[in-house]
C-alpha cells in the first residue's frame, strides 16, 4: 500500500485529510498541534472576542475513520531523495507527500523590524498581541507613560484593516475596565502605498476609513516603515512613531521548507506546481495552500487565501485517488466566493461573488462563511458546536 502523508493542518492540509478520510484512503497528518486553528478569524482571538480555543478545531474532530492517523511534531526539512519528510520527534517515509505549510510573515529585509514587532502568524501570536496590549495599558496606569497606549500596525492590507476593526471595538472595554479616557489611545495603521486594501472595489474604501476613522483610529497612507528600534517605528522622511505595541501586517511569504529543500520557488518563496497541483520538481508532491506557486490559465498566480487553500487541498487527495487508481487527474479550477473584510463585529466590506456589499451585510457574510467552512469540513455537528461556542450560546 502506498504511504500517503500530509504535513501542515491548515485550511488546504485540513481539507486534503478530510478529502481522503471520507474516502478511507489510509494517510498521515503530521502537524505541530493536535488542533486545526482558523487563520480567517485570528483578529478576532488578538482582539479578544473569544478566548483562542474558540479559534480551535480538534483535528480528531473531523478526521474519524481508523485508517486516518494524526501525529503531532514540527516538521524541519524535507529530503526529497530519500522521500522523508524530516521533523523534531520522527521521520515520515512518503509515497506521496502533500505538503501544506503555509506562511510566515515577510519583513523584506526592513531592518529590525522581525525582531521588535508582533505579527498575527497563528493562534499563539495572536493570543500574545492582546495579552501585550493589556500589559502595556495596565503599565500606563502605573507610569502614566502615553507610549503604553499607542499602538502602531504596519501595513493596511486585509490583516492591517481587520485587526484594526477588532481592535476598535475591544480597546473602548479594555480602557473602560483600567478608567483610562479611550481619548488617550492612539491606534495608527501605516501604508507605504496610496491605498488602503488594494483588493477591495475603490469605492467601498472611502467607507472603511470613515468606519475606523469615526470609531478613533488613524488610517495613514504613503507613510513607508523603514526601520523598527525598540519601541520606536521608523518612517519614510525622519519621522518617528513611538509605541509601546508594533505589530507587522506587511505581507506573508511561503514557510522557508520548500526553498530549503531545493524546490523551484517563486519569489514569495512558493513552490511551483502543475495545473493538477503537483510539484514541478516530483509529480509524487503535491504543493497545497499558501506555499503552492499555482498559476490561472493567464499565467496569474492565485492569491494565498484560504478559500484558495481549501479548494486546492481537497482537489490534491482527489487526484492522489485518481492518480492510486489509475484515472485521469483534474486541473485546479477554484470558484472565487469573493473577499470579505471584517470590520469589527457587526460591520464589514468586500463582495460577494463579485457583488460589492458593505456594512452589516457583509459582516453577516463573513459569519455564513465561517459557519460554511465548518460545515464542509465537518458536517453540521462541527457547525452547529462551534457556532454555538462563538456566540457563546
Ligand atoms: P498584504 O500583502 O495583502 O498587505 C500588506 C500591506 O502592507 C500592503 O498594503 C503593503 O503595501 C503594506 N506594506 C508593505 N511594506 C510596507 C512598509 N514598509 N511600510 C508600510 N506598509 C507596508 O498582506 P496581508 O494583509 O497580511 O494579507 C496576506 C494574504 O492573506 C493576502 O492574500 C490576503 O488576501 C490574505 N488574507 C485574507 C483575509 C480575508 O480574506 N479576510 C484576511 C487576512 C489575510
Amino acid at each position: 500500500m502506498s504511504k500517503i502523508v500530509i504535513v501542515g493542518a491548515g485550511y488546504a492540509g485540513m481539507a486534503a485529510a478530510a478529502h481522503l478520510d471520507k474516502a478511507g484512503t489510509p494517510f498521515t497528518i503530521v502537524n505541530n498541534h493536535d488542533y486545526h486553528y482558523l487563520t480567517t478569524l485570528l483578529h478576532e482571538a488578538a482582539g479578544g472576542r473569544g478566548p483562542g480555543e474558540n479559534y480551535q478545531v480538534p483535528i480528531k474532530e473531523v478526521l474519524r475513520q481508523d485508517s486516518s492517523q494524526l501525529v503531532l511534531d514540527e516538521i524541519t526539512g524535507i529530503d526529497r531523495e530519500k522521500k522523508v519528510v524530516i521533523g523534531k520527534a520522527g521521520q515520515y517515509e512518503f509515497d506521496y507527500l502533500i505538503y501544506g505549510m503555509g506562511w510566515i510573515s515577510e519583513y523584506f529585509g526592513i531592518k529590525g523590524l522581525k525582531e521588535n514587532s508582533l505579527s498575527i502568524t497563528n493562534l499563539d501570536t495572536a493570543v500574545q498581541i492582546r495579552e501585550h496590549i493589556e500589559n502595556e495599558f495596565k503599565a500606563y496606569t502605573t507610569d502614566g507613560d502615553k507610549r503604553h497606549l499607542r499602538i502602531a500596525l504596519g501595513g493596511a492590507g486585509l490583516t492591517g484593516i481587520e485587526l484594526m476593526g477588532e481592535l476598535l471595538e475591544y480597546l473602548p472595554e479594555l480602557c473602560k475596565s483600567l478608567n483610562i479616557p479611550f481619548s488617550e489611545v492612539d491606534l495608527q495603521c501605516i501604508e507605504a502605498m496610496p491605498t488602503i486594501l488594494p483588493m477591495v472595489a475603490a469605492h467601498l474604501r472611502p467607507y472603511v476609513i470613515e468606519t475606523l476613522t469615526q470609531k478613533g483610529g488613524k488610517l495613514r497612507t504613503n507613510t513607508k516603515i523603514m526601520e523598527v528600534t525598540p519601541g520606536v517605528v521608523h518612517l519614510d522622511g525622519g519621522e518617528t512613531v513611538e509605541a509601546g505595541t508594533i505589530v507587522w501586517t506587511g505581507g506573508v511569504r511561503a514557510n522557508p521548507l520548500l526553498t530549503d529543500a531545493g524546490f523551484n520557488v517563486d519569489r514569495r518563496g512558493r513552490g511551483k506546481v502543475n495545473s493538477f497541483l503537483q510539484s514541478a520538481d516530483d509529480d509524487h508532491i503535491f504543493i497545497v495552500g499558501d506555499s503552492a506557486w499555482a498559476e490561472d490559465e493567464n499565467g496569474k498566480p492565485f492569491p494565498p487565501t484560504a478559500q484558495m487553500a481549501e479548494q486546492m487541498g481537497a482537489l490534491a487527495a482527489h487526484n492522489l485517488i485518481s492518480l492510486l487508481s489509475g484515472q485521469p487527474l483534474k486541473s485546479f479550477k477554484p470558484r472565487n466566493w469573493g473577499t470579505l473584510c471584517s470590520l469589527g463585529s457587526d460591520v464589514g466590506v468586500g463582495d460577494a461573488f463579485g457583488v460589492p456589499i458593505k456594512g452589516v451585510t457583509a459582516a453577516l457574510a463573513k459569519e455564513g462563511s465561517k459557519a460554511k467552512y465548518l460545515w464542509e469540513l465537518g458536517g453540521m455537528r462541527l457547525a452547529g458546536n462551534r457556532t454555538k461556542q462563538m456566540m457563546r450560546i
